[in-house]
């Protein structure tokens, strides 16, 4: 009778988090839960497992078939795929919390930061079909029984982050919310304990900060890129977005108006001309979606907004034009509730703005004059030994332009490419290769359509050829990624740059230096230079002449200089070799970002002692 009892409260407390419709409400429900259970929910890789066996009650088995479901997908190799791998996922907007929910199927263990703790925006986002399936096969109906019935294709932004928050909790991946990622701290040099890469963080005192991974996911939305990516701007002709929610009241009334889907309003000039006639409002497109509020996104005209009295002045640059102090917020409250009425045939009874979480009227107007895009998805850091996977997904790998209807399709196959990068990492692919594989399949992002995609949704998974029909995974080359590589070199901590292109032509001119009385020795780069292991065995006898018997080697054994070096290099000073001296001598050239890598950490251990 007592364990019925507990499996009761453990019900009511498992149906109160699927229930939840904040973020800390839902974060509060499941530490509840997992108390009343006595799990832990730090035990990423049991979690699952014992939560499923806890609750073995319908409601919860059905949920549980889902999940198996995918979980039991060969690209995750038993959820083994990653399991050495630890990762930080940045941002628990809805990409982050996609990829993360990828990386835990994978095995991987997922911590996960927010700097807030609210999920507020009511804004829509188009979902295509295979975002739907998608979702559904997380068990979206489960937390959300309104998910996509019908013929809709849209949800709410804070509805999905709600749902894929659950998920994510369930699959145990570690949420903590109110922390601000600040930066990365490298591994420290010539340490006992051998310390790997680590995040600063706001609270600096957060437990998280003792967290050590080998994976970031930057997911922190358009405003936040992190250090080492170059951003690329795309200028087109000024657009100015506005976004506006009203109060769905759920009446008859309200069901029967129709939505408007954005690409057909794209070719109706003569509704737009009608709309400008009657009301002096000149919109380029708009879009409807009723959802939990009733949500309007259009695209507006300059000269229009003038006249409305919504910008004040005109102004050249964009930012002064659209600067708050320049937007007269009356004025366009006004038009985006004429318009959507309008564009409603005024058959939505008592428009009343829904309120933002500041408890305004929920309008904004946005600038989608530029847009951004990270020029590359990825980049490996390597410091004193660790390797470090970067890589971006969502906002602030490519900015949507809201109104074409994306919504978060593109940001969705970002999340897989990424986690697909993950699992390569995972698996111990060399880095350059997972770049250049990287790079490839981002090429193709900002073109994808749902109808140059393949067709059959139902076969997506993280693998990109069951996504993209017509993809080159070799459009870029392993040896083209040192460009990028380095040019991403340089993250900045305190101030200081790391490994720029400056850094780099320094250390080519340090190792000159230092071989410059070996007669026999040539360094002219980074790469060929170093390839017979002479070179390198030269360096090393330079600072410990004893190591090396240097009159003894021979140019021709490349194997065998190579390895002599790569050995004492990290018997004597805890430098993991690159590769093994037989690669190096099938290899035509060294791979640039490798021997950068190898070479700062034998500069930083050399500079201060005297040869
Ligand atoms: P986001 O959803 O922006 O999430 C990023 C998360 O990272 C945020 O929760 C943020 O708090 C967190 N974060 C940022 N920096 C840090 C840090 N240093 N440390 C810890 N956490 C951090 N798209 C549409 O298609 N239609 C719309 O109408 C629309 N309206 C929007 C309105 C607003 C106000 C915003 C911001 C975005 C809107 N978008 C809209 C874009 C849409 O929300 C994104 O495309 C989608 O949410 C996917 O984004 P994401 O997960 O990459 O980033």
């Amino acid at each position: 009778e007592q364990r019925s009892e507990m499996e009761n409260q453990a019900h009511v407390l498992f149906h109160k988090f699927l229930q939840g419709k904040k973020c800390t409400e839902t974060l509060n429900a499941f530490r509840e839960l997992c108390t009343e259970l006595q799990l832990d929910h730090t035990d990423f890789q049991h979690l699952y497992q014992k939560l499923k066996g806890s609750l073995n009650y319908w409601k919860a088995k059905a949920l549980w078939t889902k999940l198996d479901k995918r979980a039991s997908h060969s690209d995750y190799g038993q959820g083994q795929a990653c399991s050495g791998t630890k990762c930080l996922v940045l941002g628990a907007g809805p990409c982050g919390l996609r990829t993360a929910i990828e990386l835990a199927f994978l095995g991987a263990k997922v911590i996960l930061i927010e700097k807030r703790d609210t999920f507020s925006r009511n804004n829509v986002l188009h979902l295509w079909p295979f975002t739907i399936h998608d979702l559904k096969t997380l068990g979206a109906k489960k937390f959300y029984g309104k998910f996509c019935s019908g013929c809709l294709d849209h949800i709410s932004i804070r509805q999905l982050q709600l749902m894929l928050l659950k998920v994510a909790l369930i699959l145990g991946i570690e949420i903590h919310v109110n922390v601000e990622f600040k930066g990365l701290i490298e591994p420290p040099k010539n340490q006992e304990k051998k310390t790997g890469w680590k995040a600063e963080l706001l609270p600096a005192n957060h437990p998280v900060t003792e967290f050590e991974f080998d994976v970031l996911v930057s997911a922190g939305g358009s405003n936040f890129i992190p250090n080492g990516f170059k951003k690329k701007e795309m200028r087109g002709k000024l657009a100015i977005g506005i976004t506006a929610n009203f109060v769905n009241r759920h009446s008859s009334a309200e069901a029967k108006v129709e939505e408007i889907s954005g690409v057909a309003s794209l070719y109706n000039q003569k509704f737009f001309q009608q709309l400008h006639n009657e009301t002096g409002i000149d919109l380029e497109n708009i879009v409807y979606y009723k959802d939990d509020t009733h949500y309007f996104v259009m695209t507006a005209k300059k000269q229009s907004l003038l006249k409305y009295g919504v910008i004040r002045q005109d102004q050249r640059e964009t930012n002064a034009l659209l600067n708050t102090h320049n937007m007269d917020k009356k004025s366009l409250l006004r038009y985006a509730h004429q318009a959507a009425d309008f564009c409603t045939n005024h058959q939505l009874p008592d428009l009343e703005f829904a309120l933002n979480h500041r408890g305004d009227p929920d309008v904004a107007m946005f600038d989608f004059t530029c847009m951004y895009r990270s020029e590359n998805a990825a980049l490996v850091r390597e410091r004193h030994g660790h390797r470090l996977l970067v890589a971006l997904v969502g906002d602030c790998l490519v900015e949507p332009f809201w109104p074409l209807g994306t919504g978060i399709a593109r940001g969705f196959l970002a999340a897989l490419d990424a986690a697909w990068l993950v699992r390569g990492w995972g698996m111990g692919t060399a880095p350059l290769e997972l770049l250049a594989e990287r790079e490839s399949i981002y090429q193709l992002l900002s073109q994808t359509k749902p109808e140059n995609t393949h067709k059959k949704v139902t076969l997506y998974s993280i693998d990109p050829f069951t996504r993209y029909p017509n993809l080159n995974l070799n459009f870029f080359k392993a040896n083209q990624m040192e460009r990028i590589s380095l040019s991403s070199e340089d993250i900045h901590r305190n101030g200081k740059p790391l490994n720029t292109l400056g850094d780099v032509e320094q250390l080519l001119s340090w190792c000159k230096e230092q071989i410059e009385g070996y007669g026999n020795v040539k360094v002219v780069d980074l790469t060929a230079s170093w390839r017979n292991g002479l070179a390198l065995c030269a360096l090393l006898h330079k600072f410990r002449p004893n190591l090396i018997d240097f009159e003894s080697l021979k140019e021709t054994n490349v194997a065998e200089n190579n390895q002599l070096a790569f050995d004492i290099a990290e018997r004597e000073f805890g430098i993991p070799p690159i590769m093994t001296g037989t690669e190096m001598a099938t290899a035509t050239s060294p791979d640039k970002l490798s021997m950068v890598m190898y070479l700062t950490q034998l500069k930083d251990i050399f500079k201060d002692s005297s040869p």
